[in-house]
C-alpha cells in the first residue's frame, strides 16, 4: 500500500497494543491513521508466535481489567474465542511450590509453623512500626518490607524481584511492585484467602481471567483487521527522526528495507520507547532532556520455548522462579491457557530468562540456552529429557521500562519538554516509561485518541498533556 502523505493524518509510531487501540479508536471516527512498525510483525509485547502448529506469548499474558467497559470492549472484539481461565500459580522456594498468591494454610503446612509465626510476628511488629514512624518508602524493598515485614521480603520479593530488575531491590523504585501488586498486603492476602469473594477487586488476586483462543495476539490482530480495512499498517519501518519547528513535529523519517522516507501528518502518537523517542527529535532536545533520556534504561527478555512430545507437564498458569541457582524466573504451560494452542497430544513449555542485552544470557547461543533449560527442568523434575523434541528462542528487547530510584525525575524532566509539542501524544508502556499492563495501555491509546477527536482536525492549536496524568480512564 502507498504511503498516505496526507496532511491530516495521525502518524501512530507502533503498533502494540496502545497504538493499535488508538489506530481503531481514529479510524471508527473516520479519521486518517499511518502505523508504522519496527518489527515484522505486529501486536508488540502481546504477540502470539506461531510455529509449526504451536502457539505462544512472549510469557504468558493473561488480560484482567478493572475497567468494565474496557472489559467488554475486548470481549466484542474476540467474540467466542474468548475463555475464562481459571489461575493457578506456584511458586518454587526452597524445593518446594506454594500457592501464589501465598495461601496462609499452605504456607503454613510448606514453612512450618515456627517460620509461619516469625512471618505474622514480623508483619504485625512492621505494621506497628508504621503507624508510630512515619517514613515514605523509596525502594521496593522499603515498600515490601513496610507491606509484608522483612522476612516475607527475604524469603518470597527479594530474590525474583533482582531476577527480573538484575539490580539490588534498594535500587529499585517502589512504584513497580506498588503498581504490580496494587495496595495488597500480607493482611489482605490472608483475609482473601480465608474470606471467599474477599479481594476480588485487586487485579492481582483474581483468580479467573480473560484469555483469547488463539492466545494473547488475537487481540492486536482483530484490532489491526479492523484498522487495515481503510488505513496502512506499515511492518518492518523503523521511526528514526521526529523533524519539529516551534514546538510541532512537521514530519517523521522512517527508514525501510534500506530506504528512507520522509510521512507528514496533522498528530503524532508515539508509543515507542520514550528514550528512542527522545533520541529520534530533531533538532535534538537540550542536553539536560537528553540527559534524562539516557537515564532511563530497560531491561530486555528472553524466552526459550520447548515443544514436548506428551500431553501435559504440569496443571499451573504459571510457575515463578526466583531460586538463585536457576537462571531463569518464570515457566508457562501455554496449554493450560487454551487447548488451542499446541497440536493434539503434545504440549510446549515457555521458560523465560530476565537479562540485559549483551550480557551473558542474551549472548548465549541457542544451543546452550536449550540445553541449560533442558538441564534444570529435568533436575527440577517437570520432563525426561528425550519428551523435548525442537525449541524456539525469543529475544524481547525493551521488555520493561527499568524503574531505577530517581527514574520519575527523569521522566518528569522528559515530560516537561514533550508537554510543549502542540501535536504530539504519548502512550503505552514504554511509550510513557510507565509500568503498564495491556489494559493500561489500551486505556492510554483510547485517551490520545479520544483527545485528538475531541479537539477536531488537525489538532495543531491545542496544547496536548503527554503526561502519565493524562491517561485516567
Ligand atoms: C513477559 C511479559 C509478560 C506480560 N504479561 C502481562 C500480563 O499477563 N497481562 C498484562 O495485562 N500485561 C502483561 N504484560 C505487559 C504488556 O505486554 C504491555 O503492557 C503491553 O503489551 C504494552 O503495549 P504497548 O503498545 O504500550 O507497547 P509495546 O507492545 O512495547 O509496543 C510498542 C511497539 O513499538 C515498536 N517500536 C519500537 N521502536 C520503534 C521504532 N523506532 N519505530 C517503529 N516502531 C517501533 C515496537 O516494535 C512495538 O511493537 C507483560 C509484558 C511482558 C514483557
Amino acid at each position: 500500500m502507498p504511503l498516505d502523505n496526507s496532511v491530516d493524518n495521525v502518524l501512530i509510531l507502533g503498533a502494540g497494543l496502545a497504538g493499535l487501540t488508538a489506530a481503531r479508536e481514529l479510524n471508527r471516527a473516520n479519521r486518517l491513521v499511518t502505523v508504522i512498525e519496527a518489527d515484522e510483525k505486529i501486536g508488540g509485547l502481546a504477540r502470539t508466535i506461531e510455529y509449526k502448529g504451536f502457539r505462544f506469548d512472549l510469557g504468558g499474558h493473561r488480560f484482567v481489567t478493572n475497567n468494565p467497559d474496557l472489559d467488554s470492549y475486548v470481549r466484542n472484539l474476540l467474540g467466542e474465542d474468548c475463555l475464562s481461565v481459571p489461575r493457578t500459580s506456584k511458586i518454587l522456594l526452597r524445593n518446594r511450590y506454594f500457592d501464589y498468591p501465598l495461601r496462609p494454610l499452605n504456607a503454613i503446612c510448606g514453612f512450618g509453623p515456627v517460620m509461619t509465626a516469625s512471618i505474622l510476628f514480623d508483619y504485625l511488629r512492621q505494621r506497628a512500626r508504621v503507624r508510630f514512624i512515619k517514613t515514605a518508602p523509596v525502594s521496593l524493598q522499603d515498600w515490601v518490607i513496610s507491606h509484608f515485614g522483612r522476612t516475607m521480603f527475604d524469603i518470597f520479593f527479594r530474590d525474583y524481584s533482582e531476577k527480573v530488575w538484575g539490580i539490588d531491590c534498594q535500587r529499585i523504585d517502589m512504584s513497580w511492585m506498588e503498581q504490580r501488586i496494587q495496595g495488597l498486603s500480607l493482611g489482605k492476602a490472608i483475609k482473601k484467602s480465608l474470606l471467599p469473594g474477599h479481594g476480588q477487586q485487586l487485579a492481582t488476586l483474581t483468580s479467573c481471567f480473560l484469555y483469547p483462543r488463539l492466545g494473547i495476539g488475537q487481540i492486536a490482530d482483530q484490532l489491526v483487521a479492523q484498522v487495515r480495512q481503510s488505513n496502512p499498517v506499515h511492518t518492518g519501518m523503523r521511526v528514526i527522526k521526529l523533524n519539529h519547528s516551534g514546538f510541532q513535529i512537521n514530519s517523521v523519517e522512517v527508514e525501510q528495507d534500506g530506504y528512507r522516507r520522509v510521512l507528514n501528518g496533522s498528530t503524532v502518537i508515539s508509543t515507542i520507547p520514550l528514550p528512542v523517542l527522545i533520541r529520534a527529535m530533531r533538532p535534538s532536545p537540550p542536553a539536560e532532556v537528553l540527559a534524562a533520556a539516557s537515564q532511563l534504561g530497560s531491561r530486555d527478555l528472553l524466552t526459550v520455548t520447548l515443544m514436548i512430545d506428551r500431553p501435559r507437564v504440569t496443571t499451573h498458569t504459571w510457575i515463578y522462579i526466583p531460586e538463585k541457582n536457576i537462571p531463569f524466573g518464570r515457566i508457562h504451560e501455554p496449554s493450560n491457557w487454551s487447548a488451542c494452542l499446541a497440536p493434539e497430544g503434545q504440549t510446549h513449555l515457555v521458560v523465560e530468562y530476565f537479562c540485559s542485552r549483551g550480557d551473558s544470557i542474551w549472548d548465549s547461543s541457542d544451543e546452550t540456552l536449550t540445553k541449560t533449560t533442558i538441564d534444570h527442568l529435568v533436575t527440577l523434575g517437570l520432563i525426561n529429557r528425550d519428551d523435548v523434541f525442537d525449541s524456539v528462542i525469543t529475544r524481547i528487547a525493551n521488555a520493561y521500562p527499568l524503574f531505577e530510584v530517581g527514574y520519575s525525575e527523569h521522566c518528569r524532566t522528559i515530560y516537561d519538554y514533550l508537554e510543549n509539542f502542540r501535536n504530539l501524544y504519548t502512550a503505552g508502556r514504554g511509550g510513557m516509561f510507565r509500568y503498564y499492563n495491556m489494559d493500561h495501555a489500551m486505556m492510554a491509546g483510547m485517551d490520545a485518541a479520544d483527545d485528538i477527536i475531541r479537539c477536531g482536525s488537525p489538532a495543531l492549536e491545542t496544547v496536548v498533556p503527554v503526561s502519565a496524568e493524562a491517561v485516567g480512564r
